[in-house]
This record gives structure tokens, sequence and C-alpha cells, in this order.
């Protein structure tokens, strides 16, 4: 179960707290800087709730839960050590559609009170679901390091000159430049001086300077084979900052989930009974449309954008339309596949290159050098190769390539399901057809490969030779 997130105004709304003790004493506290009406019932209360009751910043009902302390209140929260209680207090309140929250009882609870970070008013909000709070402290802990106390005071200040922000930058990406200015520049930089004043006349000086309304620019992404850790910081920095993504279909929902929230997101793939022509030139169309519009456009690639990813193509279109553009590399599947499965692409004693060849091209064209390809002591790295894979084979033993030649194939390579089937050259074609190979895979040959049965550390392996199939 995903809980829904959500920040409430608890200012002058009743919470009923049911327990006096050190952990209800923890939730009023809590509750009180939110400004919250806190009635506190329980037959007795600690020190520091008396002395808040005495000032009249509580109210107690003294006694045992009955059902009529629920009256009127918005949330509930029950923090006695009697779990009978706490059971009748989260029936009775569930009964009344009222929020509760059991201490440290996610299955009797409604909602859940995160750990947080106070930069008020920025506040960031840790929720494991009540399920691991340690691990939510954890990570508070970090957050908190990365945030210094200025964070607070600088929101102070963006929302005090709010409307002057917008209307001094009324296009959103320059008022996102501007408040990364005001983030990482002399304003940020004077309130961890506890310098307000300078913060305040560097914020007035540059809201003064005229800017020009920013260009349309593309923003050619590689976004690697899969795994999000792939990601380079410049491409998460794009897809921070997008107006539009034009993904295609290599591209996992986990890369996508780190893009700014309203980002569009357009996918961009081949359609059923589109050939390839068709599916760029509407690509073309939809970069040129946007980017001229002004928006920042980030065309997003599977692994990298110049290898078997038209990348040059787009490039030329947009330089021959004078739209701007820059080009952020991402990890190549020959690459991330032979990494997660253990085969180093060079080796002293095996291979002295590598070639990237594509297992398509365009039709009618003969692929390639077959006798420089099935030389001895190289590593091919063969892309698409799905449907072609005992043609491939074949063409490298008829070449002159050993039967011996060892090889892997690595399917949904740096993906959870990754799979890496090893074998040699002479069994390929059985070895594909017996362990239905999908896409995306990709084949590499050579005497490289041999190394991955030692090597390999990621994913599910299975061994043609031998038979076996294990996890590795
Ligand atoms: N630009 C991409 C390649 C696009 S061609 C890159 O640099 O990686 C598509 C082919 O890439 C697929 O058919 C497959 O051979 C390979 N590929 C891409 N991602 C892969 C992955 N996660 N695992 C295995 N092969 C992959």
């Amino acid at each position: 179960m995903r809980l829904f997130p959500l920040f409430a105004d608890v200012s002058a709304r009743r919470v009923l707290v049911v327990g006096g003790g050190a952990v209800a004493e923890r939730k009023v506290r809590s509750l009180l800087v939110s400004d919250a009406e806190v009635v506190v019932g329980s037959p007795a209360l600690t020190e520091a709730l008396r002395a808040l009751h005495k000032e009249g910043r509580i109210q107690h009902i003294p006694g045992t839960f009955e059902p009529g302390w629920l009256d009127d209140a918005w949330l509930v929260i029950a923090a006695t050590d009697d779990r009978e209680i706490n059971r009748k207090v989260a029936d009775l309140a569930s009964e009344r559609r009222i929020f509760i929250n059991v201490v440290d009882d996610p299955a009797l609870s409604s909602f859940q009170v995160p750990s947080i970070v106070d930069r008020s008013p920025i506040t960031i909000a840790i929720s494991s679901a009540g399920y691991a709070p340690v691990l939510a402290r954890r990570v508070r802990e970090r957050i908190e390091s990365l945030f210094d106390h200025s964070l607070g005071a600088l929101a102070t200040l963006a929302q005090r000159y709010r409307p002057a922000i917008r209307k001094a930058r009324p296009d959103l990406r320059q008022r996102r430049e501007f408040y990364d200015w005001m983030l990482d520049g002399p304003v940020g930089d004077a309130l961890r001086r506890e310098q307000a004043e300078q913060a305040e006349q560097s914020l007035q000086s540059e809201l003064a300077r005229a800017v020009d309304m920013p260009e349309g620019k593309v923003v050619l992404v590689g976004a690697g084979p899969g795994d999000p850790g792939l990601l380079t910081l410049k491409a998460l920095r794009a897809l921070n900052e997008a107006d539009v993504i034009l993904f295609d279909r290599l591209v996992s929902r986990e890369i996508l989930d780190l893009a700014r929230r309203d980002a569009e997101q357009v996918s961009v793939g081949k359609r059923p009974g589109e050939n390839h022509d068709a599916t760029q030139a509407r690509i073309h169309a939809l970069m040129l449309e946007h980017a001229r519009a002004g928006r920042l456009v980030v065309r997003l690639k599977g692994g990298d954008a110049f290898v078997f990813g038209r990348g040059g193509e787009e490039l030329e279109f947009l330089r021959s339309h004078d739209i701007p553009y820059e080009v952020v590399p991402g990890i190549t599947a020959a690459l991330a596949c032979s990494a997660y499965a253990g085969v180093p692409l060079t080796h002293r004693d095996h291979a002295q290159s590598v070639t990237l060849v594509t297992a398509h091209c365009r039709e009618g064209a003969m692929l390639e050098d077959w006798p420089a390809l099935a030389r001895a002591k190289q590593t091919l790295a063969f892309y698409m190769p799905v449907s072609q894979l005992d043609w491939l084979a074949a063409q490298l033993m008829s070449h002159g390539r050993s039967g011996d030649t060892p090889y892997v194939i690595v399917e949904n390579g740096t993906r959870p399901e990754q799979r890496v089937i090893h074998g040699r050259l002479e069994n390929l074609a059985q070895a594909a057809a017996t362990h239905a190979v999908k896409s995306p895979s990709l084949l590499l040959v050579g005497e490289v490969t041999g190394l991955a049965p030692d090597l390999q550390w990621f994913g599910a392996r299975i061994d043609t030779d031998a038979g076996v199939e294990t996890a590795a």
C-alpha cells in the first residue's frame, strides 16, 4: 500500500491525543508548533504536559477513553501503552471517519506522521508508511546535512518577493533560473552569513536587470541502459529543467519518474504500422514545434544518442533549422551490459579492439566486412541482434571464427530482470531459441566473454554449456 502524502492545516482545529506519557508529549509538542487545538485525554499527565495545561496551551480530559472524546476532533493520535485501548480508539475513530494515528502501529492507523526536516516555511517530510521509522530517520539525517538552515530564510524572502519575481520574470524558465540563482548565488551566500540586508539588496538589483526571453533549445540526452543509477548528473539536471521530454521506448519508467513533475512527457517510439522514417519525421516536427515555442526540449534516448540512436540525424535537422542544441552522452548498451555481465571489453590476453555493430542496416546494404569481423582476439558488440542471432553466428563461423568462440547474450542489461546467457558460437542459435531471448538484448562475441562465468556479479545467469541456471 502506498500512502498519499499530505500537509494538513490543523491550526485552531481540534486534535485529540489519547495518552499522557512521554510519547504523547512528543506528539503534543509538534501539534502545538502547527497551532492545533490540542486535547489530551488520559488519567495522568507528564510534568511537561501538566505545565502546558496550566499555561492554557492544551486542554485535559482526565480519565480513560470514552467515545465522546472524539466529538469535534479532526484528527486523533492514540499514544497509550495499552493496545486494547488503542484499538478501541482506532475502531471508533474510523467509524466516524476521523483520521487516526496509533503510534508505532501502522495496522491500526489511517495516517502516519512523517519524519521531518524543518526549514520553515519549507518542510521536507519522509515516510516509510510506518513500517521502518528508523530508516526514515536515517534518511532525514542525510537530508538535514544537505540543506543548511539558510533555506528557511531564503524561502521566506522568496515568498515576500514572489509577485515582483513573477512580474520581472514572466516566463517559467526565466523564473526557474532566477530561483536557481537565488539558491546558488549571492543571495544564498549572504543568508548563510546571516546578512539578510545584503541578501535583499542583491535580490533587488538582480530583479531590476532586464533579461531576454529565453530561446527554445533541444538537449539530446542519453538515458543509459535502464538502471537510473547510470544517469549522468547532467542528464538528471536536464530532466529537472525540461519543459517537454520526447522519449523513446527503451527509456525506463524509473528514469522518467526522476523528471520534473510538470514537464510534458511524450512517448515518440515507433507506432504500429509506421516505418522508421515516418517516426523520425514525427520526432523532428515535435522538436521543432516545441523549441520554436521557446521551450526546453529534452530528447531522451536509451543508451547514448550517438550510438545507433539517430542522434546525428537529429542534430543535422536542428542545425539546418537554426535551433540551438546540446548533447549529454549516456552509457551505451555495450559498456553497460559488459560491465553488468562481468565482461571486460578489452583484455591484454584476449582482445585488442572492440567493435560496435548493428545487426540491422538500411535495406539492401551488405552488413559489414565479415572477414574482418571474424578475426580472432577482438570483441564484437552486436546491437539489435534478436531476430538475427542464428544468421550472425553462421556468418562469423563461415568467415573463419571458430565455433568454440565464447559469447554472451545480455537481455535487459542493468535492469532487475537482467539475464545473461553464456555459450559457444556453435550453440548460439539453439540456445537463443531454447531460452526465448527477447529485446532489448545485446550480443557480445569474443574471447573476453569466456571470463563472464567467473566475473558476472549481477542478474540471472544461464550457462548453456553446462545447462545450469542460477542467480548470480
Ligand atoms: N542508443 C542505444 C542503442 C539503441 S539500439 C545505446 O547506446 O545503447 C537498441 C539496441 O540497443 C537494442 O536492440 C539492444 O541491442 C541494445 N540495448 C539497449 N538497451 C539495452 C539493455 N538494457 N540491455 C541489452 N541491450 C540493450
